[in-house]
């Protein structure tokens, strides 16, 4: 099979009309988001109109029919945002929310739900995780019960980013506790469904993106409101679960790419016992060891980036690539603010917001124990 072209004229294309819209409309608001803990969802309207919402959905529900080297692209210039959170919301609703939908939903499902999204005239949030089931995500406990062709849904879910914005859920529930991992089904849920309410939560990072708690109390939906099969929510969660890591590889490589060429241009601008601290010794053998492993980084994203567009499986690959790129982002923000000094501890920094940050990709998505405890099952330990 021939290597994929990642890096074609159109792609470059792409690439300049996203950044074009990351420095008009995401940048100069950075802060201001981060000081309303959320994005301006009419914004995703214009992403809509731009066509960066659907990349690789299906062109009759309004995507673009194209490949996932085409996400690496708007992922890469949307981790340069200067706003981990608003990132994060974009890419839940881009990638985290929609993906299952978009491949094993009903035909009026994606019109009434995917279409839209695509469209930025709705925004989604993924619901997986529970007060007492993170990891473990066969421990879900909210529980949809059929009663004649509605699902009566009762439960929780906590740490649900765009809590407050979505209009949609794709909620993970138990369907059938006798079932195993069969018993778990995907569901849409409207946020405003009877019975739905929310509670922010208060991070200590990701500030411009709102995160929340979420209560069912006998929320009724249609059961044609499942995504795929009932009894295959725990399946499609695990599938969907690969295009959330990797576009979390991508934007956070991309990040502390752009927090490395911050810092270097901060080093040769800072001058301390008579010279640029950029001329010290350990600060350039430091940043020399951190481009590496960036470049390293980049070097694993790119072959799970090409064995997608390839339509292999990169479930290994992706697993060590989240585990990777979290470690790495940790370092860089970790060295990063201290080349910066006092001020790297200021949170007009933006070393200390990416020392915050940068710490959620070891946790949010499968935390690294979560990684570890695939992988060493897949070298057979
Ligand atoms: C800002 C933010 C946004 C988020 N957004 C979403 C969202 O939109 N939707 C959603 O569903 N969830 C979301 N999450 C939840 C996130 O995915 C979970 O926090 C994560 O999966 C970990 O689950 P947990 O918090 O329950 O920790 P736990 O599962 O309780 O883990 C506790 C500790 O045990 C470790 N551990 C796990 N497995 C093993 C093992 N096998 N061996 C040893 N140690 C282990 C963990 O790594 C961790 O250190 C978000 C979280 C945050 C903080």
């Amino acid at each position: 099979m021939s290597t994929p072209e990642l890096n074609t004229p159109e792609h470059e294309l792409f690439r300049e009309t996203v950044r074009k819209f990351v420095q008009e409309e995401l940048r100069p608001r950075a802060r201001e988001f981060d000081a309303a803990g959320r994005f301006d969802t009419s914004l995703y309207k214009k992403m809509g109109d731009l066509g960066f919402l659907g990349l690789r959905y299906e062109p009759e529900y309004g995507g673009a029919g194209l490949d996932w080297s085409y996400s690496a692209v708007l992922y890469e210039e949307l981790g340069r945002a200067d706003n981990a959170g608003v990132t994060m919301g974009i890419t839940v609703h881009t990638d985290m929310a929609t993906p299952s939908l978009a491949e094993f939903g009903s035909d009026e499902l994606k019109r009434a739900y995917l279409a839209p999204s695509i469209a930025g005239e709705m925004v989604s949030a993924i619901a997986v995780t529970e007060p007492d089931a993170g990891s473990d995500v066969a421990g879900v406990k909210t529980r949809a019960v059929r009663n004649g062709d509605e699902w009566v849904i009762n439960g929780s879910k906590i740490y649900i980013t765009n809590a407050a914005t979505a209009d949609w859920l794709c909620l993970l529930a138990q369907t059938d506790p006798d079932a195993g991992y069969g018993g778990f089904s995907q569901i849409i849920v409207p946020t405003d469904s009877p019975g739905f309410r929310y509670e922010l939560l208060d991070k200590i990072g990701n500030l411009g993106s709102d995160t929340g708690q979420l209560f069912f109390d006998d929320v009724r939906v249609p059961v044609s409101n499942t995504i795929g099969e009932i009894g295959r929510g725990f399946h499609q969660q695990m599938m969907q679960f690969q295009d959330e890591r990797l576009v979390a590889c991508v934007t956070t490589i991309s990040s502390s790419m752009h927090l490395w060429e911050e810092t270097r241009r901060w080093a040769e601008e800072r001058v301390l016992f008579g010279k640029p601290l950029s001329k010290m010794q350990n600060t350039q053998f430091k940043m020399v060891e951190l481009y590496t492993q960036l470049t390293a980084a980049k070097a694993l994203i790119r072959e799970c980036v090409e064995k997608r567009v390839q339509g292999l499986d990169a479930t290994d690959l992706i697993t060590m690539a989240k585990l990777f790129c979290g470690r790495v982002a940790r370092q860089v923000a970790d060295d990063c603010i201290q080349f910066h000094g006092g001020y790297g501890y200021m949170k007009e920094s933006v070393a200390g917001r990416a020392f915050v940050d940068s710490r959620l990709v070891s946790i949010g998505g499968g935390s690294d124990e979560t990684m570890l405890h695939y992988m060493a099952k897949q070298l057979g330990f």
